[in-house]
C-alpha cells in the first residue's frame, strides 16, 4: 500500500507551479490550486498553525511552542523551474508516476519533496498531540527560482515580530552519494554559506554601418577581446575555512595516499586551491568567484556592422570576496575604457554560519538517521531563499534530509528529476525527530 505521504507528494507535484521573472507569465491559478491542495492534504496543520500570506502565494506558518526564545524556521519553496519540452523525460514531468520505487517529476527533489516532508512531519506530530519546545515557523516561498520577494517579505514579518531564529533550515545540501571521488561513503553536506549571484553587462558602442567597409576594432571586436581577457584572468583561487573543514572531515575516508595531505588541509591551502581549480568545473567553483559569459548580442543582421555590442556576465561571488572587489578585478583585466561595465544585479556572498553547537545538533540528528554518512559543512555554489534569513539569524543551514545519487543531483533543473519513496519517508522521520528533539 502506498503511504499517504507519497500520495500527498504526488498531488503537489502534479500542479505545475512554475515561477517566472515576469509576473504576467505566472499561472496564478496553479499556485491557488497548490495552496488549496495543501489545505486539503494537511488539515491539522492548517487548523492549528497561524498563517501569514507573504508575497503573492508565499506561506509563513507559526506553530506556537511551549516557549519562544529559541524559534526554529523550516524552509522550502512551492515554485519549480520550467520544463524543457524537448528534454527526454522518461516519465512526463508533471505525472508524478511511481516507477522503480521513486516518484518522478519536476519538483520532487527541488523542492516539493521538502515541502511535503515538512508538512507531513508537522501533521503527524499534531495527530500525536505534540507541542514543540519552542516556536516552529514554516516558511514556504513561491518565487525562489526567480529570486523573488516572498522570502524577503517573510523575513520582514519575522523581524517586525522580533523573531530571532535559533536555527534556520532550508534546502541545499543533502545526503549525497558519489559526491567526492575516492570517498565511498555518502557525504551529508550542510551548506553553511552560499555564493552570491551578480550580473554585469559589458557594452561597447561604435559607428556601425555597412558590412562592406568595416573599420578596425569595432564594437564586436573590442567586446570579444574583453570577454577573452576575463576568461584568461580568473579571480585568484582561495580555500575558505569551510572547505578546509570539509576536507578535514573527508580525509579519514579517502584513499590512503591522500589522507595525510587533506587531514592537514589548513597547512596546504595553496596546493588545495590548485588541486580544486584543476579538478573540473564543479570543484573549481568551490575555490573561487566565477564568471560565465551568458549572452552575446551584436548586429541584428548579417550585413550590418553592430553599432553596439553587449555581453552578459553571470558572476558567482565567493564568500570573502565582495561585488566591488570583483568589479575592480573586471575593470583591471578588461583594461579598456571603451568597454562600459554596468551592474544589472548585485548579490553579495552570504555570511558564513558557524560550525558550532547548533551545527552539531543538526549533524548529530543526521548521524542517527544516516549512520553511513560523513557529515560536513560546505560552501554552496547555488542560491537559496535562506540567504535572506541571515539578516535575522546567525545559524542558517542548507540541508535536505534526502539521499541523492549523482544522477539525481544532475536531474535538478534538468530532466528525469525523481525522489526515491524510501528516501522521502526517511526524510519525514528526520524532520519529525528534529521538531520533537528541540532542546528545552
Ligand atoms: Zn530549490
Amino acid at each position: 500500500m502506498t503511504d499517504r505521504a507519497v500520495t500527498k507528494l504526488q498531488a503537489l507535484v502534479r500542479i505545475p507551479t512554475i515561477s517566472d521573472r515576469d509576473p504576467a507569465r505566472v499561472d496564478t491559478v496553479a499556485f491557488d490550486r497548490l495552496l488549496d491542495e495543501m489545505r486539503e492534504q494537511f488539515p491539522r496543520l492548517h487548523e492549528s498553525l497561524e498563517l501569514t500570506r507573504v508575497g503573492t502565494h508565499g506561506l509563513l506558518f507559526r506553530w506556537p511552542g511551549r516557549a519562544s526564545e529559541r524559534p526554529v524556521v523550516l524552509m522550502a519553496h512551492l515554485d519549480v523551474v520550467p520544463v524543457d519540452e524537448s528534454a527526454p523525460w522518461l516519465h512526463p514531468a508533471f505525472s508524478a508516476d511511481i516507477v522503480d520505487g521513486a516518484v518522478w517529476g519536476r519538483g520532487t527533489l527541488d523542492d516539493k519533496g521538502c515541502v511535503t516532508a515538512i508538512c507531513e512531519a508537522v501533521e503527524r506530530l499534531l495527530e500525536a498531540d505534540h507541542q514543540p519546545a519552542h516556536d516552529v515557523w514554516l516558511s514556504f516561498g513561491c518565487d525562489e527560482e526567480v529570486s523573488g520577494a516572498a522570502a524577503i517579505a517573510a523575513v520582514d514579518e519575522l523581524e517586525r515580530r522580533g523573531v530571532r531564529p535559533w536555527l534556520v533550515l532550508d534546502e541545499g545540501g543533502a545526503v549525497a552519494h558519489e559526491a567526492f571521488p575516492g570517498v565511498k561513503r555518502p557525504v551529508a553536506a550542510i551548506g553553511v554559506a552560499e555564493k552570491g549571484t551578480s550580473i554585469v553587462e559589458l557594452r561597447v558602442e561604435g559607428r556601425g554601418g555597412h558590412a562592406s567597409t568595416p573599420a578596425r576594432n569595432g564594437p564586436t571586436v573590442r567586446l570579444s577581446r574583453a570577454v577573452l581577457r576575463i576568461d584568461r584572468s580568473p579571480m585568484p583561487a582561495r580555500v575558505p575555512a569551510t572547505t578546509v573543514e570539509l576536507m578535514r572531515r573527508l580525509a579519514p575516508h579517502l584513499p590512503l595516499p591522500l589522507r595525510p595531505i587533506l587531514g592537514r588541509a589548513d597547512r596546504v591551502k595553496p596546493l588545495l586551491a590548485r588541486t580544486l581549480t584543476a579538478a573540473g568545473a564543479e570543484a573549481a567553483a568551490m575555490a573561487r568567484t566565477t564568471f560565465a559569459v551568458t549572452t552575446l548580442v551584436g548586429s541584428p543582421a548579417l550585413n550590418v556592422i553592430a553599432s553596439s555590442a553587449t555581453a552578459g556576465v553571470n558572476i558567482r561571488v565567493m564568500p570573502g570576496d565582495t561585488v566591488d572587489g570583483v568589479l575592480a578585478h573586471l575593470r583591471k583585466v578588461v583594461d579598456d575604457p571603451e568597454v562600459r561595465i554596468r551592474v544589472v544585479e548585485r548579490g553579495e556572498a552570504s555570511p558564513v554560519s558557524p560550525v558550532d553547537q547548533v551545527f552539531d545538533h543538526v549533524a548529530a540528528l543526521i548521524g542517527v538517521h544516516f549512520p553511513d554518512a560523513v557529515v560536513a559543512p560546505y560552501v554552496q555554489t547555488g542560491a537559496t531563499d535562506s540567504r535572506h534569513f541571515t539578516r535575522i539569524s546567525e545559524h542558517v543551514y542548507r540541508f535536505a534530509p534526502f539521499r541523492m545519487s549523482a544522477a539525481q543531483r544532475r536531474a535538478i533543473h534538468s530532466y528525469d528529476e525523481h525522489l526515491d519513496v524510501d528516501t522521502f519517508l526517511a526524510g519525514i522521520a528526520w524532520y519529525q525527530d528534529l521538531v520533537e528533539g528541540l532542546p528545552e
